[in-house]
C-alpha cells in the first residue's frame, strides 16, 4: 500500500495512505482520494484514500466481526492491549507531534508536551476501567435484580482537526475499554495522525475489526451517521455538523449521538484576583493553538475598576513578547498557521467586523505574510454584547474584551450565549468562586487558570455546545447500556 513520507526537522515518517479496514491498509473501493496539505506552506503533503458509502459498509462488516471478538474478550485482556497501545503512542510521540505539526499546524512542542501525553494518559486511565465495569444488586418485591453494563456494539467517532490525536483517544479509549468496536473518521484536514495510529493498532495486536479508520470528507461522516448498523456516533466538531448527524440518526436507526460542539468561553476577571496570573491565562486562553480550541477563552470580562489597568497590561504583555511566527516544527516558533485557507478567511472576516463595529482594537488585526495561513494575535476592547465577535465562535486568536460592574451582571452576560462548553473565573474570594462557578451555564469551569484537562475529569458542554461527556468515569456511561436482570424468588415447594 502507498505511503506518504513526511520529513520534518530531520525526522522521516512513513504514513500509510489507505483506509484501515480489518487491520489492513486498503484503497477505497472506488479508488477515491484527497490531498492533505501543510498549512504553513499551502503545499500538498500527499494523497490519502477517501472513504465513500461503500467503504463504510465494508468497515461496518469488519467492525461487526471485531465486536463479536472484543465484547467477549476479558476486561484484563482489553486493558493489556490499551496499555500496549499507550506504550506505542508514547514510543512514537515525536512522530505524532511532527504529523500534527505538518498536517494540522499544531506547534510541535504543544503536541509533544500536551496532546500526545494527554492521549497516552487517557489510554492508561481507561485501561484501568476495563475490568471494573460492574453493576448493582437491587432488592425487589418478590425477587432480586442485578444490573450490568453492556457495550453498545459497532460505534463511530467523527473527529475534528484541531487536537486530532487527543480527541480521537478521548473516544477510542473508553469505547474500547467497555468492549465496543469503533470506526474512526478523522477530519479531511488532518488524516495523517489517524493513519499512524491505525498502524499502531495493528502493531499492538488488537483483533481485526476492533478499530477501523476511514479518512474522508463530510460525505463519509454522513454515511456513518446514516448507517443502520452503527449504534452510536461520538462527534466533536462544529454545531452545524452536529445538527446534521443528529438528523441522520433521527431519520435512520435512532443511534445514540454524543455531541461535543463549539464554544464561546467567558473568562471572568474579578478585581480581587491575582492579576498577573489572570493576564497570563486570559492570554493563553485565546492564543494557544491560535484560538482554534473549542474551549478558547474568547470573551474576556474584566471588572470595571481594574479594566483600564488590565487592558494596558494585556497590551504591554503582547508587545513585550511578540509572536514568533513560522514553521510549527521549529522549537522557536510560538505561533503556527491557521489550519486552512477557508478558516483563515473566516477569521480575517471577523477581525474586519470587529474593526467596523465600534470596538477598540488593542493590537493585531492583520494577516501575516503571503505564504501559508497566518494571522496576528488580536484583541478588541469595549466590545458590545451584541457584536458578532462577542457572540459567535471565531475559532481564531481574537479576544473580545468588555467591562462589568457586578457579579450578577457578569454571570448574566457570560450565560447570554447559545454555547456552554468552558469558562474561567479569576478571583481569590473562595465564596465568590463557588457562587459564580455554580451560576455559570457551562460544562466545565476552571478557577484561576484556563481549561485544565485531566483524564479523570469529564469534558463536554451544555446548551448548544452539545451533550455527553468525553473523559472521566462519566464518559463510560455514554459507551454502554445498562441491562437489568430480574429473578423471581419462588417459595419452596412443599
Ligand atoms: P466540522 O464540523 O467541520 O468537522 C468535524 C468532522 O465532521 C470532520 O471529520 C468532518 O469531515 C465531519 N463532517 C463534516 N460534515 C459532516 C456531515 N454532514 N456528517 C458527518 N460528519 C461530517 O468541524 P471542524 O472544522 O473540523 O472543527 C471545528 C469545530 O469543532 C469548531 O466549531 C470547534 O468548536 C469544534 N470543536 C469542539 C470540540 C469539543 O470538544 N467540544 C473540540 C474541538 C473542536
Amino acid at each position: 500500500m502507498a505511503a506518504i513520507t513526511v520529513t520534518a526537522a530531520g525526522k522521516v515518517i512513513e504514513v500509510p495512505t489507505g483506509l484501515f479496514i480489518h487491520n489492513e491498509f486498503v484503497p477505497a473501493l472506488k479508488k477515491t482520494t484527497f490531498n492533505t496539505e501543510n498549512p504553513s506552506t499551502g503545499e500538498v503533503l500527499g494523497s490519502v484514500s477517501a472513504a465513500t458509502e461503500e467503504d463504510v459498509h465494508k468497515a461496518v462488516a469488519s467492525a461487526t466481526i471485531g465486536f463479536k471478538t472484543w465484547k467477549s474478550t476479558s476486561g484484563p485482556a482489553r486493558a493489556k492491549l490499551l496499555l500496549k497501545l499507550a506504550d506505542l503512542v508514547e514510543r512514537d510521540a515525536e512522530q505524532f507531534a511532527a504529523l500534527e505539526a505538518v498536517d494540522a499546524g499544531v506547534l510541535f512542542g504543544d503536541s509533544l508536551g500536551m496532546n500526545v501525553p494527554q492521549a497516552v494518559a487517557n489510554l492508561r486511565y481507561y485501561a484501568g476501567w476495563a475490568d471494573k465495569i460492574d453493576g448493582k444488586t437491587l432488592a425487589m418485591d418478590g425477587g432480586v435484580a442485578y444490573t450490568h453494563r453492556e457495550p453498545l456494539g459497532v460505534c463511530g467517532a467523527i473527529v475534528p482537526w484541531n487536537a486530532p490525536l487527543m480527541i480521537t483517544i478521548w473516544k477510542l479509549a473508553p469505547a474500547l475499554a467497555v468492549g465496543n468496536s469503533l470506526i474512526i473518521k478523522p477530519s479531511e484536514l488532518s488524516p495523517l495522525y489517524a493513519l499512524k495510529l491505525a498502524a499502531l493498532i495493528k502493531e499492538a495486536g488488537f483483533p481485526a475489526g476492533v478499530v477501523n479508520v476511514l479518512p474522508g470528507d463530510g460525505a463519509a461522516g454522513r454515511a456513518l451517521s446514516e448507517n443502520m448498523e452503527i449504534r452510536k456516533i461520538s462527534f466533536t466538531g462544529s454545531s452545524a455538523t452536529g445538527r446534521q448527524i443528529l438528523k441522520a440518526a433521527a431519520s435512520t436507526n435512532l443511534k445514540r449521538v454524543n455531541l461535543e460542539l463549539g464554544g464561546k468561553g467567558p473568562s471572568i476577571v474579578f478585581d480581587d484576583c491575582d492579576l498577573d496570573n489572570a493576564l497570563l491565562w486570559t492570554r493563553i486562553g485565546i492564543t494557544a493553538h491560535n484560538g482554534q480550541i473549542c474551549a478558547a477563552g474568547s470573551r474576556i470580562y474584566v471588572q470595571r475598576n481594574i479594566y483600564e489597568k488590565f487592558l494596558a497590561a494585556y497590551t504591554a504583555m503582547a508587545e513585550a513578547s511578540p509572536a514568533v511566527v513560522g514553521d510549527p516544527m521549529d522549537p522557536k516558533t510560538n505561533k503556527g498557521p491557521i489550519v486552512s485557507s477557508a478558516q483563515h478567511k473566516k477569521i480575517l472576516g471577523y477581525i474586519e467586523q470587529g474593526k467596523q463595529c465600534g470596538a477598540r482594537l488593542l493590537f493585531g488585526g492583520e494577516k501575516i505574510g503571503e505564504k501559508g495561513y497566518f494571522v496576528q494575535n488580536t484583541a478588541f476592547a469595549d466590545v458590545a454584547e451584541d457584536a458578532a465577535i462577542m457572540k459567535e465562535e471565531i475559532f481564531g486568536p481574537v479576544a473580545s474584551i468588555a467591562p462589568f460592574d457586578t457579579e450578577d451582571e457578569v454571570v448574566s452576560k457570560a450565560n447570554d450565549t447559545l454555547h456552554g462548553l468552558s469558562a474561567a473565573v479569576f478571583t481569590n474570594d473562595i465564596s465568590r468562586a463557588h457562587r459564580v462557578t455554580t451560576a455559570l451555564e457551562s460544562g466545565q469551569v476552571t478557577v484561576n487558570a484556563w481549561a485544565m484537562l485531566s483524564p479523570n475529569a469529564p469534558f463536554g458542554g451544555v446548551k448548544e455546545s452539545g451533550y455527553g461527556r468525553d473523559m472521566g468515569e462519566d464518559a463510560l456511561e455514554g459507551w454502554t447500556s445498562v441491562k437489568a436482570i430480574k429473578y423471581a424468588i419462588l417459595p419452596p415447594k412443599l
